[in-house]
Parts: structure tokens; C-alpha cells; sequence
């Protein structure tokens, strides 16, 4: 089968022929509409998704003279030098070929020069994690005080493998595998011309590296039945189908995220950036499951992903943690009575917990970020400031210098009915959040003219904080009561005082 005909063929030039992604086509048409761009960006996402087509179009449209929709024009005079081969501003390299340190020394020594056509110097640097240590130390020279006519795009299939100091100096993309729908759309083009046999979905699915979705499907019903059976089953044909272990894990506790979110937001499809086709289904399958479920299912997804970053027999983990999962519901002796009291008495201190910490009346005490500096004199923000400044999101990116900006450009103002100003970062930010903190503090400050408290958070924290605050959960109240009765009673059979606040 021709693959590559067909990669070829379907590699657009521009942003407006890009199949999916479109958070981040959205996000980079703007900054080269805006003429705002930062320094160093890193794509993260599995093969076929379209980390180095994106970064190509980008590179050209960073140089172009009059750029059209936020992509290269095709013919200014920059465009026709890129076209003819002569205009020498785009290099891409491949770091699985070449990920010595020379090769990175190399490259910091061109830095040094300015271009002879266009505006930027971009460096493509593909599978950016086989740099050697030593080479992710030059390129870190770089990064620390980059050239202003320098742009460097790395892109990556093994995120977990770059050094922090790499990632905080970043501006991080996490491209998400094309929903059926959308591969279908770009299918829909003459594709029989490139295949003498008939297309099937599996053998996209293959083409691209995905996971079928449907196999996630399956593991989660068979999950709730506690068909232990089936779900090592589907581990096996995984397995054999030689897909990624730790892939599947990561894909397992998207999957149950999604279907946490399916169930809380009431459906909404802005929250999840899915296909329709695919959000139905999500629906479908989350009526069957509790909240509290399906928190322990990405607790155990979430650690097994962890887990697998360096096992050498990722098979069994995965097997060890879908027992698990179903283990104690199926363990019917008297000995795991013990075991099923405490996990219910846990379980109910955590739901309590909760209950109380998105009771409206507590308030959050400031002493226990330690994260916060607030400057003296300036007047404390309240909530209502918060939620005016919320709106002035895009006035305080503004503000920021461009090492600053690079980082806080993709992460979210958030706000959930207290005196502080969250900002909502995904997977691996951290560190790049915290590195530049304080100047986003000082704009922020400056933009209210009061004292705020300014907070990072993991979005999907933020997500749950939203599903307590707003969320009407009234399955979680019921677990509440429900557990609260039956502790109760489990208690006064064994004589254990316990006080349960309502
Ligand atoms: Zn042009």
C-alpha cells in the first residue's frame, strides 16, 4: 500500500486545509495574524497527527510578507524562495538521525545569523526526544537566550522524555488523534486512486497509529460488568496488534476523563473537542457508571500510565491494574469484608471532604498556598474583580514579555465564585508556569490595580473544582447519603462512635 503517495498527496500547505487540530491551527493563525510569535514551540502527539505538516505551514508563514488567513500567501517574494528551493530559512532536522551534541552546536553557531530572506530563522527539530543529553544541553543554550529572528519547533511523539528545562521554555501543542469523522472527511477526496483494495477503518486507524476507540468502548463496558475475562481479552489483542502498552493507558484515562466530563457537563461538546459521533457514544456509556466510579478509574488509568514510563513488562501492569479495577466488587468471601468497610469508610471521608470544601461557606485560607505572593498597599481583589478581570484575559497576555507570554498564550483564565484568579495549564506547563509566575502576577495586579491572588492549576483539577462549585451533582449528594447510612450502621454494629456531619 502506498502510504506515503497518500501523505504526500494529503499534506497541505496551508491552515485552512488542516484536517482537525483546529485549537491549535485556531491559536497559531492568530499570533501570525497578530504578528505575535514566540520563540520556541514543541508539538506533542502521536504519529499522523500532524505535528511537522502544522510546523511547515508555520515556518512559511512566519516569513511571508502579506500572509492570507494566517498562512503563507504562495507569492511574495519570500513565498517564491521557499517554492524555487533558493530560500534557505526553513531547516528541519531529524534527531532520531542526528542527536549528537555537534549536530545541536551546529546549529547554535547558524543561530548567529541573521537571515538573508524573510523575517526568521525557523529550526524544525523532529522527534526531538532522541537528542543525546549532551545536545538537549547546547540546545538548551540556545533556548535560554534565543536570537530574536529565531524560531525553533520541536516536535515530538515521547513528550515524557524531554528534559523540564527544555518544556519550560516552550510553547507546548498536544495535537489529538483525527476523530473518525475527520478522517473520514480527508478520505472523501478521490482516495481509491492510492488503494487497490478496498479502505477500511482499521486500516486508517493503522495508517495513522490510533487506537480504535471502539477498543476503549469495549474495556470500559467490559469493566462495569466485571468481565474480567473480556478485559484481559481485549489487553491480549492490544498486544498482539504490536499497539503501544503505555499509549493504550494514556488513551484509557483520556477515555474515562472524557467520560467524566460526558457526564457532569450534561453533554456539552464545547467542553469536549471530540465528534459528535464520538461524544454520543462517551454519553451513552457514562449514564451506566457513577462519578465516583469513574474518579476511580482515572486514579487507577492515571497511575498505571505513570507506572508504565519505566517498565519493562508493560503488558503485565496493564493486566495488573484492569484486575483491579473489578477485583473487590467480584470478591465475594467473608475475608474481603475487611477490605470492602475500610475502602467504603475512605470512600466516604473523600466524598464528605468534598462535600464540605464546595460548601459555599468555607472559605479557602490563604496560608496554604505557599505559591502566592501578594504585594502590600493594593486594595484585595474580591470575587466580583476576578470575574471583570476574567474578561480581561487577552489585555493581560498582553502585557507579558515574550518569554512570559510563550508560556501563558495556550494556558486559560479561570474562575470558580472565589477571590482568586486561576490559571488553568494542561499536562507538563508546570514548571514553564511557574518559571514566569511572577511577571504574570505583576500584570495581572496592574490591569485590576488591586491585589490578587493568582493561582496555577492542573486543568484537570480546575475541571473538577468546576464540577463541585457549579455542577448540581445531585448522584454525588445521593452517594453522600447513601454511604453516610450505611457507614453508619456498619458502625454501630462494631460499636465504633462515628459523627457524620450533613
Ligand atoms: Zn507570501
Amino acid at each position: 500500500m502506498s502510504y506515503l503517495a497518500l501523505y504526500r498527496k494529503y499534506r497541505p500547505l496551508v491552515f485552512d486545509d488542516v484536517v482537525g487540530q483546529e485549537h491549535i491551527v485556531r491559536t497559531l493563525t492568530n499570533q501570525i495574524n497578530t504578528q505575535r510569535v514566540a520563540h520556541a514551540y514543541l508539538l506533542c502527539g502521536s504519529r499522523g497527527t500532524g505535528k511537522t505538516t502544522i510546523a511547515k505551514i508555520f515556518a512559511r508563514a512566519v516569513n511571508c510578507e502579506a500572509p492570507v488567513h494566517g498562512s503563507a500567501c504562495g507569492v511574495c517574494s519570500a513565498c517564491q524562495k521557499v517554492q524555487d528551493g533558493s530560500g534557505i530559512n526553513i531547516i528541519e532536522i531529524d534527531a532520531a538521525s542526528h542527536n549528537g551534541v555537534d549536530n545541536i552546536r551546529e546549529i547554535n553557531e547558524e543561530v548567529k545569523y541573521t537571515p538573508a530572506v524573510g523575517k526568521y530563522k525557523v529550526y524544525i527539530i523532529d522527534e526531538v526526544h532522541m537528542l543525546s543529553t549532551g545536545a538537549f544541553n547546547a540546545l538548551l543554550k540556545t533556548l535560554e537566550e534565543p536570537p530574536a529572528h529565531v524560531i525553533f519547533i520541536l516536535a515530538t511523539t515521547d513528550p515524557q522524555k524531554i528534559p523540564v528545562t527544555i518544556l519550560s521554555r516552550c510553547q507546548r501543542f498536544d495535537f489529538k488523534r483525527l476523530s473518525a469523522q475527520e478522517i473520514e472527511e480527508r478520505l472523501a477526496q478521490s482516495m481509491s486512486f492510492y488503494f487497490d483494495e478496498t479502505i477500511t477503518f482499521d486500516k486508517v486507524l493503522y495508517m495513522v497509529g490510533a487506537v480504535d476507540s471502539s477498543i476503549l468502548f469495549d474495556m470500559i463496558y467490559a469493566i462495569i460488568a466485571q468481565d474480567t475475562k473480556k478485559a484481559l481479552e481485549l489487553c491480549e489483542a492490544v498486544n498482539r496488534q504490536g499497539k503501544s502498552i503505555r499509549q493504550f493507558a494514556g488513551d484509557l484515562l483520556e477515555h474515562s476523563r472524557n467520560l467524566l466530563v460526558a457526564k457532569t457537563t450534561n453533554g456539552t461538546a464545547s467542553v469536549l473537542d471530540y465528534s459528535s459521533e464520538y461524544i454520543t457514544r462517551l454519553k451513552e456509556q457514562a449514564e451506566g457508571i457513577k462519578i465516583n466510579e469513574l474518579m476511580r478509574y482515572i486514579k487507577h488509568f492515571g497511575q498505571l500510565e505513570y507506572e508504565l514510563r519505566n517498565a519493562l513488562s508493560p503488558r503485565i501492569l496493564l493486566e495488573v491494574a484492569i484486575l483491579k479495577l473489578s477485583e473487590v466488587q467480584m470478591d465475594t468471601s467473608p475475608e474481603s469484608m475487611m477490605t470492602k468497610m475500610q475502602l467504603l469508610e475512605q470512600k466516604l471521608e473523600k466524598l464528605i471532604e468534598e462535600g464540605l470544601k464546595a460548601a459555599p461557606t468555607v472559605p479557602v485560607q490563604a496560608a496554604v498556598f505557599s505559591k502566592e505572593v501578594v504585594p502590600a498597599r493594593l486594595p484585595k481583589a474580591v470575587p466580583e474583580d476576578i470575574r471583570v478581570l476574567i474578561k480581561k484575559w487577552p489585555e493581560i497576555k498582553a502585557k507579558l514579555g515574550r518569554a512570559a507570554w510563550s508560556i501563558f498564550e495556550t494556558t486559560e483564565a479561570g474562575f470558580v465564585e472565589e477571590d482568586i484568579f486561576y490559571i488553568v495549564y494542561k499536562q507538563g506547563m508546570d514548571v514553564g508556569v511557574n518559571a514566569h509566575l511572577e511577571d504574570l502576577k505583576k500584570a495581572i495586579n496592574e490591569i485590576a490595580g488591586k491585589e490578587v491572588r493568582v493561582r496555577p492549576i492542573h486543568a484537570d483539577e480546575y475541571a473538577s473544582k468546576c464540577i463541585e462549585v457549579y455542577g448540581s451533582h445531585p448522584e454525588q449528594t445521593e452517594d453522600i447519603k447513601d454511604m453516610a447510612s450505611i457507614l453508619k450502621n456498619v458502625a454501630a454494629k462494631i460499636n465504633f462512635n462515628i459523627e457524620l456531619k450533613n
